[in-house]
């Protein structure tokens, strides 16, 4: 399996089986071998002065880590894939990779809440300016870029919201500019949006979602382009960051079903989603993929699917009453990290994370991830909950 090689001669599907392995080089077994090491050893001098071999330090890289990045970037049609111990520290590898002191950052007002306090924090304090923006902006973002903008943040659709952004438009007045398009990809997953086939330089992922896709692995990947590769590559090298083998591993087996596991997200949520548009209880729907959400036409033109995650408005009603929706609810776990194959449900108030826009929503807001249970029982599980929050309210 060769690597960066961009054809995509193999639909996506084969492509999740086939890439970054090869039975050859494993004795005949299906899978890689999980290789721990730190130690590398040469034969000679000669050959350790010359760095001989394929792999010269454990954390410079392993056949396990090679298998994983192999497919990644087989998935992404990159250039490079760097492999980081979380999806947050694949953000923080993109922005560090792009930017220097001095420079200025375009941040979507809508981006996942600690790549803001990244921004306003540690990346402030290097002397990296953040400016926030409406993530409709769409061309528009020419008028805010300055000299030395060097970095455009795009995360689509929004956390927590569901804007879905131009993302095409505003990598093109990005790179008239000259400067670098930055994506957090994590809610399509390279499989229901090429990101770098809509401009952009630098993808991150965090590969905890739905790469793990089993609750049980912390992982993240950047994936660049064109001479952001080198910059990732370097900066990874740099920092020293590297990820165990076994959650290399589980990365790669997450890779092989990630595709089956995300059709049924897919289909299970747009379900969910419909019957909840249906419902007296509930004011809005946010999900891209239904036919009269804001964002429907820019999802229907660049995205190939849509994931489990989504989110609703209800009607005006109390915290308590809220509180008896989900504490009651039966399947739906009360947690963060999605992407497993399990449901979750999450109160939420954004209005606190928008600075650059303002969210201003008449009802509660809750966050769904659909798993893989059975539809049915699903809906049966928010219906008695709906029916919880309208007594309470
Ligand atoms: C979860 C998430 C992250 C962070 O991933 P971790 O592996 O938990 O650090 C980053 N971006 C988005 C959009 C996420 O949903």
């Amino acid at each position: 399996m060769a690597s960066g090689e961009n054809d995509r001669s193999f639909g996506p599907l084969t492509e999740l089986v086939t890439a970054g392995r090869d039975p050859d080089d494993s004795y005949g077994f299906v899978n890689p071998p999980v290789v721990r090491g730190s130690t590398v050893v040469w034969p000679t001098v000669a050959d350790m002065k010359a760095l001989r071999g394929r792999y010269t330090y454990g954390r410079r890289g392993s056949p396990t880590s090679d298998a994983l990045c192999d497919a990644l970037m087989r998935l992404e049609g990159s250039d490079h894939v760097s492999l980081v111990p979380s999806g947050l520290n694949a953000v923080a590898l993109g922005l560090l990779a792009t930017l220097s002191a001095g420079d200025h950052l375009l941040m979507v007002d809508t981006v996942y809440e600690p790549t803001r306090k990244l921004c306003d924090g540690l990346l402030k304090r290097l002397g990296i300016d953040t400016d926030y923006y409406d993530p409709l902006i769409g061309s528009e973002i020419s008028g805010h870029m300055r000299p030395n903008t060097k970095a455009v943040f795009v995360e689509s659709p929004g956390s927590l919201t569901f804007e879905v952004q131009d993302v095409p438009a505003i990598a093109g007045a990005a790179h008239a500019r000259g400067a670098a398009v930055v994506m957090d990809n994590t809610w399509a997953t390279p499989l229901f949006f090429r990101a770098h086939d809509f401009g952009v330089d630098v993808s991150v992922s965090a590969g905890t979602k739905y790469l793990g896709g089993h609750a049980d692995v912390l992982i993240g990947w950047v994936s660049a382009t064109g001479q952001y590769a080198s910059a990732v590559k370097q900066a990874h090298g740099a920092l020293g960051l590297c990820v165990g083998p076994d959650d290399m591993f589980l990365g790669l087996r997450g890779l092989r079903t990630l595709g089956v596991r995300l059709a049924h997200h897919q289909a299970s949520a747009l379900r969910v989603a419909r019957w909840l548009e249906s419902r007296p209880e509930v004011e809005r729907v946010m999900h891209p993929a239904l036919e009269n959400d804001p964002g429907h036409a820019l999802w229907k033109r660049d995205f190939s699917g849509a994931c489990g995650l989504f989110a609703l408005e209800l009607a005006p009603g109390s915290d308590e009453a809220v509180a008896e929706f989900l504490d009651g609810l039966e399947l739906f776990g009360l947690g963060y990290s999605w992407g497993g194959y399990e449901s979750l449900a999450i109160p939420y108030d954004a209005r606190a994370v928008r600075t650059a826009t303002r969210w201003a929503p008449t009802g509660p807001t809750i966050r769904l991830h659909i798993g893989l249970e059975d539809v049915e029982d699903l809906i049966a599980d928010l219906d008695a909950g709906l029916a919880r929050y309208a007594a309470a309210s």
